[in-house]
């Protein structure tokens, strides 16, 4: 479905990323793995329109996406999880939802004037919408707190309910499982696995911790100094010399 073709991007003389190829297939979960510093951050960013590349082209789906702005990409579908931002930390986490779709009629002004009942009509289906996510991921419970009190996994889960808010069809998760605790990781996997199976959303998941890595993914992708060094099943991965030492030499 996405496909890089021979991405650099280069930070003054710095290869960041450094000659990848590599595709991510349609309606798997494909992990990405490698040790710190590989660039495996960059490429996300350059996928999901962060970081224009110094060469090289992305697709999706057949189509040129290198460069599109996130917004654009949003628009088609792809996504990187939001960080729920300072502004967002007031907000109840029901809100936090709420606030994600764009295009809503609300948001013009003329239609204030001109359409009332169609505004409330649009308010009553985001806020149903938005318990159906809370209940998908266990966080009705917290359907009126603040944002900001959540717990660092907590807020993951919220991360990822909120593209669950609009028609997502590719998700990148960046290290979603840093400082969470097991229980909450277990949750946040199986959240990933029901998105993947019920929804046909395709991932590409960034994580450190090999269990999480090996239980979710179809296939690994390990990156190392820029370049994609290994391929493959999680089971042969972790076997794979060349990943092992990678790991070892940092
Ligand atoms: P990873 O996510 O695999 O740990 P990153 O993609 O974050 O690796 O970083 C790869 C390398 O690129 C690191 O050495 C990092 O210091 C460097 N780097 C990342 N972003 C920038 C930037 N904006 N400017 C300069 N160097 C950067
Ligand atoms: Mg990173």
């Amino acid at each position: 479905m996405i496909i890089c073709h021979d991405v650099h991007k280069h930070f003054g003389g710095f290869h960041a990323v450094d000659g990848v190829s590599l595709e991510i297939p349609a309606g798997k979960i494909t992990g990405l793995i490698g040790p710190n510093g590989a660039g495996k951050s960059t490429l996300f960013n350059v996928i999901a329109g962060l970081y224009p590349p110094t060469s090289g082209r992305v697709t999706m789906g057949g189509e040129d996406i290198t460069g599109l702005p996130p917004h654009e990409l949003f628009a088609k579908g792809l996504l990187r999880t939001f960080q729920i931002a300072r502004e967002f930390s007031s907000m109840s986490v029901l809100e936090n939802l709420m606030m994600v779709p764009g295009n809503q009629i609300g948001e013009s002004l003329w239609s204030t004037w001109t359409n009332r009942s169609g505004i409330a009509r649009e308010e009553e289906r985001l806020r149903a919408k938005a318990e159906d996510v809370l209940e998908f991921l266990t966080l009705t419970h917290l359907r009126d707190e603040r944002a900001g009190t959540m717990s660092g996994g907590q807020k993951k889960l919220l991360e990822l309910g909120r593209t669950m808010m609009v028609d997502a069809r590719a998700v990148f998760l960046d290290e979603v499982g840093a400082g969470v605790n097991r229980t909450l990781l277990k949750t946040i996997g199986d959240a990933i696995v029901r998105l993947n199976k019920e929804r046909g959303y395709t991932f590409c998941v960034v994580e450190h911790d090999m269990d999480f890595i090996a239980r979710l993914c179809d296939s690994v992708i390990v990156m190392a100094e820029g370049k994609v060094l290994a391929r493959g099943a999680p089971a042969e991965i972790i076997r794979n010399e060349q990943v092992i030492e990678a790991y070892l030499g940092t």
